[in-house]
């Protein structure tokens, strides 16, 4: 069934212009996409709740935009170079890679499956120990004791298991011989350790306090698969959180609460949401734990929330001679002196938008049956929270004369610069109504003739599809209510 849905889910986001294949006339890109006119507007709307918890709400966070392109040494400091690899292996016969560990974790969940929890178990410890300990023949070992065959080839000829390096290089200046390696980053996080000290600086921020940013990040993904769940171009959005060495545990689990409520409040279901706590750390962290939601195909990292210690500040400060460090005039009570100097700790918060986004649309897809008799139907509906709704209003002028679309449009234009708005006058009020509710469209306005005698219009609410005679004067009041950020934050 989950699998079902997610088909669906898939074929709905191309059908109504969501996502669709990057290059597709050219049989698209690997694991790459484009989002379309409607997706562009959810995308940006879940960005947007995003930035308005992390930033607005907070006096201690601020916000910053940095380029994609960074020095090679940042890279270096944040180990990205020697350790930000996948255990990958081939299979000979298909010559298709695969992560080695994903191959496992499969096999756990197939072992799961049919019941065998014992085998399951023993094979998640085996796995645990030779990832925390990068013991790369030992995955290998494990991919032939548990049988595991490519599932092209059916083969079970495989390659021993090799490191990977996921990120893309290119080169910088105009000509060849004067270029130099650049990197496309995996991460936005390092824009926000080597700005650090200038917007502690410029924006006097004191300790504990917060640096946000969205955007691009690239990984070279061995497999690509599920859609927009793992792509290699794709975008983060991501906060440091700067505190006092020692508040690290404290702090971690402020963001753990704070980000799972934040999740809550989109009212899919606390159900779908559960943590895991990492076993192999990355390189950077003292702490991590997932917060994973139930996708159609199981549940799947989300976000990530790290304790990543002074690691990357402290690395940046050996590597570039800079200072990192922050003056704590703060008295502490143990000595009664100020801290002083010190590089501070970090809590780092990190979500991908695109999973974001297909968590949305997994979650707000429905099918329902309404209607009896011989009126009886299933109608598609997206019943996204209306802050997320890619367009707030739809307006219909009831037929196309009259002076019905003039007034229709005269309508619309007092609600455009305020809310995304829908015009259509093509086919009957019931099909037009469908296709806003499969859009996430929360409100719909007809316009008839008595529209015309007595400034009244016809409203009708996407979720009861229950309308309702309301003044003219009155939509943009019911439609500000619903879409208010604050009812989400
Ligand atoms: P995974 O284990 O699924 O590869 P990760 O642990 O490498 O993810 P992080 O480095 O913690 O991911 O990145 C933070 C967030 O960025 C993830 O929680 C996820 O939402 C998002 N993300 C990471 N890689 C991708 C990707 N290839 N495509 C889309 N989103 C991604």
């Amino acid at each position: 069934m989950s699998e079902e849905l997610f088909k669906k889910v898939v074929s709905h986001a191309k059908e109504y212009g969501f996502v669709f294949p990057s290059s597709e006339i050219y049989d698209g890109l690997g694991a790459v996409y484009d989002y379309g006119q409607n997706g562009a507007e959810l995308k940006n709307n879940l960005r947007t709740y995003w930035w308005k918890s992390m930033v607005q709400m907070h006096e201690n966070i601020v916000g910053i935009d940095a380029a994609i392109f960074m020095h090679p040494q940042v890279w270096k400091a944040s180990g990205h170079i020697d350790g930000f690899s996948d255990p990958m292996i081939d299979n000979k016969d298909s010559k298709k890679r695969y992560r080695a560990d994903q191959l496992l974790e499969d096999k756990i969940l197939r072992y799961e499956k049919d019941g065998k929890t014992n085998k399951a178990q023993e094979l998640q410890a085996a796995l645990d120990k030779a990832m925390t300990e990068n013991d790369l023949p030992a995955l290998k070992e494990l991919i032939i004791a548990h049988e595991i065959a490519c599932p092209i080839s059916g083969t079970r000829n495989w390659t021993d298991v090799r490191q990977f390096n996921l990120m893309f290089s290119t080169e910088m200046g105009a000509m060849a011989d004067g270029a130099d390696k650049v990197y496309l980053r995996p991460e936005t996080a390092q824009g926000i350790f080597v700005n650090f000290l200038n917007v502690q600086k410029t924006g006097r921020m004191k300790i504990p306090f917060g640096i946000a940013q969205t955007g691009k990040a690239f990984r070279n993904e061995i497999i690509a698969r599920q859609f927009i769940m793992r792509m290699r171009e794709f975008e983060q959005m991501e906060m440091q959180f700067f505190i006092r060495p020692g508040t690290q545990k404290e702090w971690y689990a402020h963001w753990k609460e704070a980000r799972i409520k934040w999740h809550e409040k989109l009212g899919f279901g606390k159900e779908m949401y559960r943590f895991h706590d990492h076993v192999k750390l990355a390189h950077y962290a003292d702490a991590a734990v997932d917060i994973e939601f139930a996708f159609p195909f199981g549940f799947k990292e989300l976000e990530g929330i790290h304790s990543r210690t002074d690691f990357d500040l402290r690395n940046h400060q050996e590597l570039s001679g800079k200072k990192m460090q922050y003056f704590d005039n703060d008295i502490d009570e143990a000595t009664g002196k100020p801290f002083g100097n010190y590089i501070p700790y970090v809590i780092e918060t990190s979500i991908g938008l695109d999973r974001l986004f297909l968590a949305t649309l997994c979650a707000c897809y429905k099918e329902e049956e309404v209607g009896d008799g011989d009126k009886k139907d299933t109608r598609v509906v997206l019943s996204l929270p209306p802050q997320l709704a890619p367009y707030k209003v739809a307006v219909f002028p009831l037929t196309k004369k009259d002076g019905l679309p003039e007034k229709a449009e005269q309508i619309m234009n007092e609600l455009k610069a305020d809310y995304t708005c829908f015009y259509e006058e093509k086919d009957a009020i019931g099909k037009r109504y469908r296709r806003q509710d499969a859009l996430g469209t929360p409100f719909c306005i007809t316009v008839d003739h008595d529209t015309l005698q007595d400034q009244t219009v016809t409203i009708r609410y996407r979720d009861t599809m229950q309308q309702e005679r309301i003044p003219v004067n009155k939509i943009s009041e019911i439609i500000a209510a619903e879409t208010a950020w604050k009812r989400l934050l």
